[in-house]
């Protein structure tokens, strides 16, 4: 009998879901629905659009013809309202129902709202969504001030976009450092000091009051817990994604800041599974339930959860996330879970150079480096191997470390 699979989102994890369907069941039906306007498309790279550094063209991954060519009906615009997993069906916003044997959720986030006065006011952007670093990049190449909010990977992006724009601004942070769970106040420092350089000035221990407006409700200051106030006719929020799981409530399928499944991607309910950064997933070598965000693991998670929705259990999601930025001269990366862990250890080896390993029950969960990437696939091999090495520190933190420099137990077998 012929199977029909339903993936509700088309971002890279719903998308690599559809490929992988079709490899693995060339006789099924496969639809995806997406209230998005485009077919995939690289997401990552929306800042560099925003940036104004490229055209909207290299941007796009599939273009319709993808789907077409594979015979995956896609459905744009198209909101998917509910879901009923008892009765292997879906709703969507335009009161259509489908039905499915198996059903994939890889709908992503939204960014969370600032809960301030004002944060919807005319002029303050969000970024998600291509349309977003549409909107980002034709209000910058008006703006004569900018305040961005948000110390962690997606708010730099912002710093970067009002940088590469030339407009003048501030980044208000809570804390005395950038991405403060997962850096030091010395690590963090080489991020602020190349933020200045390119007239983006970190303000610590600062934040968001409220916003004021004009006339028009366009806003013109952003005011601080201090009472300090900034110039911006731009501001970007990056402070966090509230997970798209509305379309689950009043179901029993787990949900708990994302939508539970195990390791093979699958919920609670046998015939539904999830994918990308709406999941979270049992971690097969954290040993515990972690969440990813990032382009990798969620076209990782589409790929392993639809060859399981084909034949369940057939492949573990056993994974070790990157996410790299590459505003700066130097090079920056992180792995794994880098603000996790009970025991750390960090050096630094040049004004540009620092990096710091986290590490759980004596083992790499995670690290970030800056400036020297050239570790990066040792320390990956060591986690993804579960090593235990953190009685090792002075050895893993050379500059030049090597994996033979250290005493390890016999290699686990493959
Ligand atoms: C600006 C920016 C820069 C980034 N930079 C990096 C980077 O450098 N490196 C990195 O690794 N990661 C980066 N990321 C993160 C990475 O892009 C995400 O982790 C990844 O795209 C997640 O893919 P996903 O398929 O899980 O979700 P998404 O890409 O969010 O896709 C979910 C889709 O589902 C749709 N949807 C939601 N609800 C519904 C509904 N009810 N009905 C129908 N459709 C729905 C959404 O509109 C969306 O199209 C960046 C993200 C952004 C926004």
């Amino acid at each position: 009998m012929t199977q029909s699979y339903v993936i509700i989102g088309d971002g890279v994890a719903g998308s690599s879901a559809a490929e992988t369907l079709r490899e693995e069941e060339p006789d099924a039906d496969i639809t995806i629905v997406t209230d998005e306007g485009e077919a995939l498309y690289n997401r990552i790279l929306i800042k560099e659009f925003a940036k104004g550094k490229l055209p909207e063209a290299p941007i796009s991954i599939h273009d319709p013809e993808w789907y077409d060519e594979r015979d995956i009906d896609l459905k744009m615009n198209t909101l998917v309202t509910d879901v009923d997993p008892e009765g292997h069906t879906i709703e969507t916003h335009e009161g259509e129902t489908l039905s499915w044997d198996k059903l994939l959720v890889s709908v992503g986030g939204t960014p969370t709202q600032l809960p301030v006065d004002n944060s919807d006011a005319e002029g303050v952007h969000h970024f998600w969504t291509f349309q977003d670093a549409r909107k980002i990049r034709s209000h910058m190449e008006e703006a004569d001030s900018s305040v961005v909010v948000g110390a962690g990977l997606l708010g730099i992006d912002l710093a970067a976009i009002t940088a590469a724009q030339g407009v003048e601004g501030k980044y208000l942070m809570r804390g005395n450092c950038w991405w403060r769970y997962a850096l030091s106040r010395e690590g963090g420092e080489i991020i602020h000091e190349a933020l200045r350089e390119r007239n983006v000035e970190p303000v610590f221990d600062s934040g968001v009051d409220h916003f004021e407006v004009d006339e028009n409700n366009e806003v013109t200051t952003a005011v601080d817990p201090n009472g300090d106030e900034y110039d911006a006719d731009f501001v970007g929020i990056a402070i966090g994604l509230d997970f798209n799981t509305e379309i689950l409530q009043g179901t029993d399928i787990e949900v708990d800041n994302g939508v539970v499944v195990d390791e093979y991607m699958r919920t609670n309910h046998d015939d539904v599974f999830a994918a990308g950064d709406i999941t979270q997933f049992h971690d097969v070598i954290l040993g515990e339930r972690a969440q990813n965000g990032a382009w990798g693991s969620a076209k990782e998670q589409g790929t392993i959860a639809a060859k399981n929705m084909v034949d369940y259990e057939s492949e573990e999601f056993r994974w070790v996330s990157s996410y790299s930025i590459t505003h700066f001269d130097f090079p920056f990366l992180s792995f794994g879970h880098p603000t996790l862990g009970d025991d750390e250890a960090e050096a630094k080896h040049s004004d540009t150079e620092w990096r710091r390993l986290a590490f759980k029950d004596g083992k790499i969960c995670g690290g970030v480096l800056i400036g020297d990437l050239a570790p990066q696939s040792k320390y990956k091999k060591l986690m993804r191997e579960e090593r235990v090495v953190a009685d090792q520190k002075d050895v893993l933190m050379q500059e030049q470390f090597d994996i033979d420099d250290l005493d390890l137990e016999e290699a686990p077998a493959e």
